[in-house]
């Protein structure tokens, strides 16, 4: 998915920030709060898993103009959430979309339905259940949280 983020950069001069993410998110927002801290600016915190995505969006389409979201969850969530925050005007110049899991994903094996992670960079793998050389498509699963390998018709290299 574009405009997706691996790490919250600090944005200046915001009329309202909103930090929100889940349990590791919001730990990695730490830099974030304590530079809005400083400038004296105005934030909430939401952590995403102590509400309802519905109450959430709701809260978030209130927010006064001006205001600066960062969204810090694992890609799961921000698959889920970053359309229809971006519908809500929540584009990637009024928001940041990080996910802290950039650097792998989970691939679904359509031979033995394994689900295992790789690095998110290999386009193909072998599954460590059934050694099935796969390629990772780029479809993606909401109900198996992960991308779809399929057999490959790429070569495997270590
Ligand atoms: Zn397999």
């Amino acid at each position: 998915m574009k405009d997706i983020r691996k790490e919250a950069v600090f944005i200046a001069g915001k009329r309202n920030y909103v930090l929100c993410g889940d349990d590791l998110g919001i730990t990695l927002l730490n830099e974030i709060e304590e530079r809005i801290q400083r400038d004296k600016g105005t934030y909430q915190i939401y952590y995403l898993n102590k509400m309802n995505r519905s109450l959430l969006l709701e809260l978030l389409e209130q927010m006064k103009m001006g205001t600066y979201l960062y969204l810090v969850a694992d890609s799961k969530l921000l698959f889920d959430l970053k359309p229809a925050l971006q519908k809500l005007g929540y584009s990637t110049c009024e928001a940041q979309y990080i996910c802290h899991q950039m650097d792998h994903r989970m691939v679904f094996c359509s031979k033995c339905h394994q689900i295992f992670s790789v690095f998110s960079k290999v386009n193909c793998t072998n599954c460590p259940n059934c050694q099935l050389t796969l390629e990772v498509s780029e479809h993606y699963s909401k109900i198996k949280n992960a991308y779809l390998g399929y057999v490959a018709s790429c070569e495997w290299k270590e």
